[in-house]
């Protein structure tokens, strides 16, 4: 059992991650928002301001832990998550890694692509940041990040994955993933498997973005974990409604899956570059997306269709001490 885990402010043993939301963001920012500078200027302070708040508010509910996947080029900021954890005391893992080839910066590693050493560099990187820490920060991320399209892993992705499993194999670091409007959720899963990763070391991202039995099925008999993670993300890139997870995700705990799932809401709490302005329909339907509705809504709705608080325990606490702590034989 690994005994370990690294958080924005440095290791600590697993037995102390807690109850965990394992997919918010504290800050996040479409490629491309550091050319709005003028009028979409990063503010720390405002940002360290919505954070500190964040995290009290989720703290309140007995929440310990928050892993904040923000790929490296969407804004993912080592100095504003540690602030935030030291001012509050709520330990936050956060990631290394790109995101999907749709919305992600791709020229810099397509670039390299076309030269040969991509892969090579992609995992130069993340053993760099692993061992040594992201930049100058000393901060080390506790998981890798992975994403892929819709209905497709390009070329472009495969070659993080690839080198993604490699890493794993030598460190036994955690792999959470982004999946695409509901799709490649299997295919994720087995071809990290395949590349010799343990599943207990996986987490597919944003599987409720796909209420199809069999898809969610096809992705757990490969043994991995799954996310539950856009609870109050309705109505926009594709995603189902909270009703239909809802259904989705009793049926899955009814059938046993428990120790395979865990929730969380995928929220955005400051916007790097000028926050997006949603249309009035659709700010309706998304006014849950908040890091504390799971607690005040969704747990309420479970327990009324009969899930037992020691399930719910499970989905919070002991899915993630597992997805952490799960054994790899590394092989140095
Ligand atoms: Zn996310």
């Amino acid at each position: 059992m690994r005994k370990t885990v690294e958080t924005v402010t440095g290791a600590i043993p697993v037995e102390q991650l807690g109850k965990t939301l394992v997919h918010e963001h504290f800050a996040f920012g479409y490629p491309g928002f550091s050319g709005d500078i003028s009028l979409g200027a990063f503010d720390f302070q405002e940002a360290l301001q919505v954070g500190i708040a964040v995290a009290e508010s989720v703290m309140a509910q007995g929440v310990k832990t928050v892993v904040d996947p923000t790929p490296n080029e969407c804004g993912r900021n080592p100095e504003l998550l540690r602030k935030i954890a030291t001012e509050t005391g709520l330990q936050i893992i956060c990631a290394t890694g790109y995101y999907y080839e749709g919305e992600g910066a791709t020229p810099y590693f397509k670039f390299r692509q076309a030269l040969g050493t991509a892969e090579e560099d992609i995992y130069e990187m993340f053993m760099k940041e692993i061992t040594d820490g992201i930049g100058t920060t000393g901060v080390k991320p506790g998981i890798i990040k992975l994403a892929s399209s819709k209905d497709m892993i390009t070329d472009y992705e495969m070659m993080f994955f690839k080198a993604a499993a490699r890493v794993h194999n030598e460190t036994g670091i955690t792999i959470l993933t982004h999946t695409q409007e509901g799709t490649m959720g299997p295919e994720q899963a087995k071809l990290l498997v395949e590349e010799g990763v343990n599943p207990q070391s996986i987490i597919i991202g944003h599987m409720c973005g796909n209420t199809d039995v069999s898809y969610h099925l096809r992705t757990l008999e490969t043994g991995v974990n799954i996310g539950f993670d856009r609870f109050g993300i309705q109505g926009l890139v594709g995603a189902p409604f909270d009703k239909e997870r809802l259904v989705t995700l009793i049926g899955l705990l009814n059938s046993g899956y428990e120790r395979q799932i865990m929730l969380s809401h995928d929220t955005v709490n400051y916007w790097m570059g000028r926050p997006p302005v949603l249309p009035e329909s659709v700010q309706k339907i998304m006014a849950n997306w908040q890091p504390v509705y799971i607690f005040e809504e969704i747990l309420p709705k479970l327990k009324a269709a009969g899930i037992t608080e020691e399930t719910i325990n499970t989905l919070f606490i002991e899915n993630p001490l597992a997805l952490f702590s799960a054994e790899t034989k590394v092989k140095a």
